[in-house]
């Protein structure tokens, strides 16, 4: 039993070589691959024909010239062939995409939900409205679930502070029923953070193998890599950095602490911080005030818009200079709509981060915002859940992954 399983890891491993080799290698012959993955020339073929049969695959020199065994054939991903469902379930809304292997959304839709919810419903429901609308005919190879929570793998639950779970937890927990809705189809948990910090990883093709990517939204994040890989994996339950307290004698947080820096700064502590800083004529708006909204007064040269920006800056300066002396990353990235806040912004947080902590750590720290687009959540979900999750040598019905 060992041994095989032994051997099916070893082949799932070896498969998932070829398909990345796959992704940059322009010539495409088997031989090729062979030299770029050490592999022998059997092995590769026999694997090669295994993707080619799974549909992963095209072998498009045998299509195009109709010689077999003439020409070193090229071979090529089907990106387009599989997708992953992912959908980031957030407070008032749930947005679902189909995001195929090669990075493209495909397809998205979205529902509002509120207090009175059935959660497990409204998920199916938008999975069902996905599907259908796609016409490509994508094979959905998983669902990933992208919430701002902690997915606690070994007690086999999932907390969150700002979404309200018990509309499905009667008798039985959230994941049980999610499960019972979607049947057999594999279903991957994680959290956003983790989600948004792989495709930082991932797709801006970060060097740096030590680095921390901060989420400044309404709630606070953080996922910190470390020789390449990301501590806790998707789970969110490795790093509070949003429950980091930068004033023990601060605002009382509802996870019991005080000053944590998401009750101190977070995009809900805006309205409270204005005031503080003397108030704004210019910002008297209707909607809940946003980063966006603060970035854009203090462009202009709103004195309490600046000030709110000298206190976020302060603020996060002090816990990110902590954060610094803990692991020493090369690289801090801030996404989320905190990068609304503005150059003025980063400039002073940075100024700041380098005039406290420690000196030999924080002077060689580079910050910078992450310069990924809205999409980033729904595509890292998908390279998390292909790298991590999938495996082409198993049966991944009714597969559930926590984190
Ligand atoms: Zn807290």
């Amino acid at each position: 039993m060992y041994m095989k399983i032994n051997q099916q890891y070893i082949k799932n491993a070896n498969m998932k070589r070829l398909y990345s080799v796959l992704k940059n290698n322009t010539d495409g012959s088997r031989a090729s691959l062979a030299r770029e993955t050490g592999l022998s020339k059997t092995t590769v073929s026999s694997l090669i024909d295994e993707l080619i049969l799974k549909e992963f695959v095209a072998d498009n020199g045998v299509a195009a010239s109709g010689m077999v065994g003439r020409n070193p054939s090229h071979l090529s991903l089907t990106g387009d062939r599989h997708c992953v469902a992912a959908i980031y379930w957030e407070p008032e809304c749930m947005r679902g995409t189909l995001v195929s292997l090669s990075g493209n959304v495909i397809q998205r839709q979205s529902r509002t939900v509120g207090d009175n919810s059935i959660y497990s419903k409204e998920l199916y429901q938008l999975f069902q409205a996905l599907v259908k609308k796609d016409r490509t005919s994508c094979q959905v190879i998983g669902l990933c679930i992208i919430m701002p929570a902690m997915i606690d793998k070994k007690n086999q639950r999932i907390l969150s502070t700002i979404l309200s779970l018990e509309n499905d937890t009667n008798d039985t927990s959230v994941i049980e029923n999610i499960r019972k809705e979607f049947g057999m189809l594999p279903i991957a948990f994680f959290n956003d953070t983790a989600c948004l910090a792989y495709a930082e990883k991932l797709l801006a093709r970060q060097e740096e193998n030590t680095f921390a990517y901060v989420n400044l939204d309404q709630g606070i994040g953080a996922a910190l890599f470390v020789d390449g890989k990301i501590l806790g994996g998707a789970s969110g339950t490795n790093t509070q950095f949003g429950h980091y307290s930068v004033d023990t004698n601060g605002i009382p947080c509802a996870c019991g602490n005080r000053g944590c820096l998401e009750v101190m700064v977070g995009e809900r502590a805006l309205e409270r911080l204005l005031t503080e800083c003397g108030g704004s004529e210019a910002l008297k708006v209707q909607y809940s005030l946003g980063y966006s909204d603060i970035g854009r007064a203090a462009l202009s040269g709103d004195p309490a818009a600046l000030g709110v920006i000298h206190y976020i800056a302060d603020n996060l300066a002090a816990g990110l200079s902590n954060l610094i002396s803990l692991f020493r990353p090369e690289r801090i990235i801030l996404g989320g709509s905190g990068r609304n806040l503005g150059i003025q912004f980063l400039e002073e947080l940075i100024h700041t981060v380098k005039s406290h902590g420690f000196q030999r750590m924080v002077e060689e720290v580079q910050i910078n915002y992450s310069a990924l687009g809205e999409d980033a959540c729904f595509t890292g979900a998908m390279e998390y859940y292909f790298d991590n999750c999938f495996r082409f040598t198993e049966d991944m019905e009714g597969r559930t992954f926590l984190g």
